[in-house]
């Protein structure tokens, strides 16, 4: 799709909150504008959800949860929509790739390639396991000399806010809603202002699957009014969100009254491990790939970039190699394979990160600048020679700036990979299946890839620990995680 064509589709996108199964607001009267970080113009003004749009909302999710339709609905019902929503959004992939171009930046083969196909799978994904959200039985010792039946059904969390970033907002919309919908929760999905649009375009997709009142809706809004008034709500039973560990620090202490639960999926400093055994070829295009991917917006990039000496000049000349095969520009020209940051104040952030880097120290082997022009591109970026206790190598930059450290042995690439207060993902690289499979029992990570970078399937649990946050979405984790498991006995 021309860009042109993009931007016609961003204004007819519905830009008002949607619950209780009509769109609108009723009270508030603030507005924000979503920015073109390509071209630096409006593309659309979205009406924000306040106190009693919130409110309305839960209470319209919790209606439909405790007694009303939605709770009526068994599993097989739920799977059916379910599937009906991968079918919409399948069919609309063309416009939401598109879109979510135009919104984040990205250069537009990769919402083709990556986060429409993952949605869609999440959807179908989760369709399937609606109906199977079964307890356990569990032999017991009896009761008083009588015999016992012990056994557990899985209940729905109730009513689920799901809170997501801007990076990919389809694809982390449906690791959320997908799950919490499975399971028979009632959810509102609150979308990133800086690019709400193609979660509002979901929610009319959600809504013209059949849903019934109040399963589901979405409240646009700024994170520090729309998503705290929403995680504040006593009404919401469960939060996950996906967001910095600022944000999700924030949303535990309000999760922490009443006890609710989280699951908070936060950033990453995940280590790319490079061994001299590997094939280096298939190394440096994936290391690329992790680093320069999304503009290196993205939770799980590789931005420790961890080389054995022994081919630790050869891997950094074929880095910058890829870096300068890197060709910036518009998301929907042809030749373009990066974009722009989502915002000027995002791009100043990740430069700030870059002159951190020469202050400190480290060598910059390629890029460092912005390109003249507007929009809030930065080249891509890396540096050499770096220690592990450089700022660099230590917080989450989120834009494409690879540091590159050497090791000298097995045990201290696992030191330097676990040295980090961020443990989300890791990629090995090595043709030795034995240190693959120790190196990787060794990490401590949620997700270890090994010769690929961090493959994405519905299947498999996401997630990480320490700053990266805790509990799981996707695979029968995201079940688990937006359920309760209730135990019966019965004495016989
Ligand atoms: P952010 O924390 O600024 O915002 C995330 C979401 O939280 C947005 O929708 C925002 O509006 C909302 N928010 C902000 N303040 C809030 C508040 N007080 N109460 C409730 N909600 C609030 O993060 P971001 O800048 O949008 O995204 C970048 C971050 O997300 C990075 O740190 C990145 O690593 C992380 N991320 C993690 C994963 C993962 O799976 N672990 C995936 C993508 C992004």
């Amino acid at each position: 799709m021309a860009r042109a064509e993009a931007e016609r589709l961003a204004k007819s996108v519905p830009r008002e909150p949607y619950y209780a199964g009509r769109w609108g607001v009723v009270r508030s009267a603030a507005a924000f504008d979503v920015v073109d970080p390509v071209t630096e113009r409006c593309l659309a003004t979205v009406a924000e959800a306040g106190p009693v749009e919130v409110d309305e909302a839960v209470c319209a999710a919790r209606s439909a949860v405790a007694d009303g339709t939605w709770g009526r609905i068994d599993g097989a019902g739920r799977g059916r929509l379910l599937n009906r929503v991968a079918d919409l959004l399948e069919a609309r992939s063309e416009e939401f790739a598109a879109l979510e171009s135009l919104d984040v930046g990205k250069p537009w083969f990769e919402p083709h390639a990556i986060d429409l196909p993952q949605a869609v799978r999440t959807f179908r994904h989760f369709a399937g396991w609606a109906d199977k959200v079964t307890g356990r039985s569990i032999p017991t010792p009896g009761y008083m000399g009588r015999a016992t039946v012990s056994y557990t059904v899985r209940e729905p969390a109730g009513v689920v806010a799901a809170i997501t970033p801007w990076n990919s907002p389809t694809m982390i919309a449906a690791w959320k809603v997908a799950p919490a919908l499975a399971a028979g929760c009632a959810v509102i999905l609150k979308p990133p202002e800086d690019a709400p649009l193609t979660s509002l375009l979901l929610a009319s997709l959600i809504e013209e699957a059949g849903f019934p009142l109040g399963a589901f809706g979405v409240l646009p809004g700024r994170g520090p009014v729309t998503g705290q008034l929403l995680v504040d709500h006593p009404g919401v039973d469960k939060i996950t969100f996906t967001g910095s560990p600022e944000t999700g620090h924030k949303v535990a202490v309000a999760a922490a009254s009443g006890f609710r639960r989280t699951t908070l999926e936060l950033g990453g400093k995940s280590p790319q491990i490079v061994f001299a055994d590997a094939d280096l070829d298939a190394a440096a295009d994936g290391v690329a790939v992790g680093i320069f991917a999304n503009q290196g917006e993205v939770c799980a990039a590789g931005s420790r970039i961890l080389v054995a000496r022994a081919v630790y000049e050869d891997i950094v000349k074929r880095l910058v190699t890829r870096a300068h095969s890197v060709r910036l520009g518009d998301p929907f020209d042809d030749g373009t394979t990066m974009g722009a940051l989502i915002s000027a104040r995002h791009r100043d952030r990740v430069s700030r990160y870059i002159a951190a880097g020469l202050a400190e120290g480290a060598r910059l082997v390629t890029g460092g600048g912005q390109p003249r022009r507007a929009g809030y591109f930065v080249e891509p970026t890396l540096f050499a020679d770096a220690t592990n206790a450089m700022t660099i190598a230590r917080e989450e930059i989120f834009g494409p700036v690879g540091t590159i450290i050497a090791f000298d042995s097995d045990d201290e690439a696992v030191a330097i990979a676990n040295d980090c207060d961020y443990a989300l993902a890791a990629t090995v690289w090595t043709s030795d299946i034995s240190r693959a499979h120790t190196v990787a029992g060794k990490i401590r990570a949620g997700a270890v890839a090994v010769n690929g970078w961090s493959p994405l399937d519905p299947a498999l649990p996401w997630g990480g620990c320490r700053l990266s946050g805790h509990g799981r979405d996707l695979g029968w984790a995201g079940i688990e995680a937006n359920t309760e498991e209730k135990t019966v006995t019965v004495v016989l």
